[in-house]
């Protein structure tokens, strides 16, 4: 996808500090960290957002264990941590390269659910 910046920093063409990757899986740190903790966890490949994973796409299971490594790696599994998805114009999605927020480092705010 054409000047997506999320495909830039998930491929390396744009340079980033990278906190994980895999064949398929890419993380980076938010530019706006909203917890000391605060980690984007994106596909190489470009989606728009979980609307366009089809049936027998594993992708979200390789996201899944990508941050369940990346919560091993930089030490906030034991604490606990918060994944949010933000899919779509609603839920104020801002960067249209699925990416899966993860924030840990603190207690976190309220819950919505
Ligand atoms: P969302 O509102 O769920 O689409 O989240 C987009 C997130 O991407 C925000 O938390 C931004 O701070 C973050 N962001 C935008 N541009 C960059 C960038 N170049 N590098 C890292 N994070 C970014
Ligand atoms: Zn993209």
């Amino acid at each position: 996808m054409e000047d997506c910046i999320f495909c830039k920093l998930a491929n390396g063409e744009i340079p980033t500090e990278i906190v994980y990757e895999d064949e398929f899986v890419a993380a980076f740190k938010d530019l706006n960290p909203q917890a000391p903790i605060h980690i984007l966890v994106v596909p190489k490949k470009h989606y728009d957002n979980v609307m366009q994973v089809e049936e027998n796409d594993d992708i979200i299971a390789k996201i899944y264990s990508a941050i369940n490594k990346i919560a091993k790696k930089e030490n906030f599994a034991e604490n606990g941590f918060r994944v949010i998805n933000n899919c779509g114009k609603d839920a104020g999605q801002t960067v249209m390269h699925m990416h899966f927020h993860v924030i840990a480092g603190k207690t976190l705010g309220d819950k919505i659910l």
